[in-house]
């Protein structure tokens, strides 16, 4: 069993970022409106992701650290029409099989208290804390040296956990969000569900009021978002946000999509910013292909890529009247 988690992590979690994406999913998936996640050195130190959703019980929050013993499968049709962010249930465990890890959680009805130590359960017991989840974590690899050694330097680490976050923030702009490295607070949304503001965050002023709002459909997906306009562009390389039904997602064939609806716009060493949210039936998505949840196979995959280069070129094109 502890063998079985150790691997698992290697999947789910191979650096401190991965642990911010599963923590913050499960924080989303708890109907959490504020999510703060603490980094000490890279994450590497440490680890505080703390929300104000529903909590567990003290028996959920037990189960939580038991392997697929998530609370968001009941039947194997679930399995094909997922609408929550986890359904493999093998996060909280592989975390807790390679660091120390302590969970507050309180459902307003009880609070609970479980520590793990390396795979080890330490502690459970009852505790006071405010409503919603706390999960801290720390110690990261430190007994598993290969795995220790493939991290790099604290402020590399940082660097993907902040990229992680701005697109839990611009994929979720209701929810507020607030990220800090050693004590200091370096991003921060209202939840007030604007993208702009959002990428006025993260790309300043310029960006944020170039922004040009697209939406379209077809049968089966709705697609919409912002791209900015190609003259304003100053990043370094393409930066294109993609969900799927709220989950981000990648995929080569959709950035390709968009490439081509800005390869008319684009002058050279200019680069597309996009923000793109697909809803589809969840019946057409298949979402278990690999643990890490990044990437997704679509049915009618040629009809979404057609709809996201039109829609994005005829928006970019209108905007350039
Ligand atoms: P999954 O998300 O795939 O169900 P996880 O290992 O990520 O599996 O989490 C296990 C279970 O722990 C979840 O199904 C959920 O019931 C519970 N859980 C984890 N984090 C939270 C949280 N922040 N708030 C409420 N419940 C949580
Ligand atoms: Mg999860």
């Amino acid at each position: 069993e502890h063998l079985t988690n150790m691997i698992a992590a290697g999947e789910v979690v191979e650096r401190p970022a991965g642990i911010v994406k599963e923590c913050v999913e499960n924080s989303i998936d708890a109907k959490a409106k504020t999510i703060e996640i603490e980094a000490f050195q890279g994450g590497i130190e440490r680890l505080i992701i703390t929300d104000d959703g529903i909590g567990m019980d003290k028996e959920d929050a037990h189960l939580a650290f038991m392997r697929h013993a998530t609370s968001k499968m009941h039947s194997e049709e679930d399995l094909f029409n997922i609408h929550t962010m986890g359904f493999r249930g093998e996060a909280l465990p592989s975390i807790a099989s390679v660091a120390k890890v302590e969970l507050n959680t309180n459902d307003s009805n009880e609070s609970t208290l479980i520590r793990y130590s390396y795979g080890e359960l330490i502690c459970e017991e009852s505790s006071s804390c405010p409503r919603g989840t706390k999960i801290d974590i720390s110690g990261l690899f430190v007994k598993t040296p290969a795995r220790f050694k493939h991290l790099k330097s604290p402020s590399y680490e940082f660097s993907v956990i902040a990229d992680i976050v701005n697109k839990m923030a611009l994929s979720h702009p209701e929810i507020r969000f607030k990220l800090s490295h050693d004590g200091r607070v370096v991003f921060q949304t209202s939840g007030n569900g604007k993208i702009q503001e959002i990428l006025y965050q993260m790309y300043g002023r310029e960006v944020a009021e170039n922004a040009v709002y697209f939406e379209g459909k077809n049968d089966d997906f709705k697609i919409h978002g912002y791209a900015i306009q190609p003259k304003i562009n100053r990043a370094t390389k393409y930066f294109m946000y993609i969900t799927l039904n709220t989950r981000l997602i990648r995929s080569v064939p959709i950035q390709k999509a968009i490439l081509d609806a800005y390869s008319h716009f684009l002058p050279p060493n200019r680069f597309p910013i996009v923000v793109l949210q697909i809803e589809s039936d969840a019946q057409l998505v298949d979402v278990n292909v690999h643990p890490n949840k990044w990437e997704v196979r679509l049915s009618k995959q040629n009809d979404l890529l057609e709809l996201v280069k039109n829609t994005i070129r005829d928006s970019l094109s209108n905007s350039l009247q």
